[in-house]
């Protein structure tokens, strides 16, 4: 798996979740749209079960976590990996391949 062409193990971008505040609302779970989190039954909690399914840059759960349990790394970190990875220049050709597509039909 990768993104954008860099490859998606090399990238350290998950959400981190901190279980003391976790209350078990069920808000992540139930709305990652890669279905990164499980839940723990035993514990009521959520727990990060895929991380390396999390899209790099998105910080959509911590929004809907009411109780400030999960936490991500600065952006920075996926701004600097953009700028230095080629990143760019691989959206670039994808931006133009989708395009021609768009043109062709
Ligand atoms: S949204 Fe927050 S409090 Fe709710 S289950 Fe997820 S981590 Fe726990
Ligand atoms: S940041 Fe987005 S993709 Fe990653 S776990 Fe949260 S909601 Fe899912």
């Amino acid at each position: 798996m990768n993104w954008k062409g860099v490859p998606r193990e090399e990238i350290e971008w998950a959400p981190t979740i901190a279980s003391d505040k976790c209350t078990g609302c069920g808000m992540c779970v139930t709305s990652c749209g890669k279905n990164v989190f499980d839940f723990d039954k035993e514990n009521r909690k959520a727990i990060v079960a895929r991380p390396k399914d999390c899209m790099v840059g998105c910080t959509s759960c911590s929004v809907w976590c009411v109780f400030d349990a999960i936490t991500f790394p600065d952006p920075k970190y996926v701004k600097d990996l953009i700028k230095k990875r080629g990143v760019l220049v691989f959206a670039k050709k994808q931006l133009e391949e989708r395009l021609k597509n768009e043109e062709r039909l």
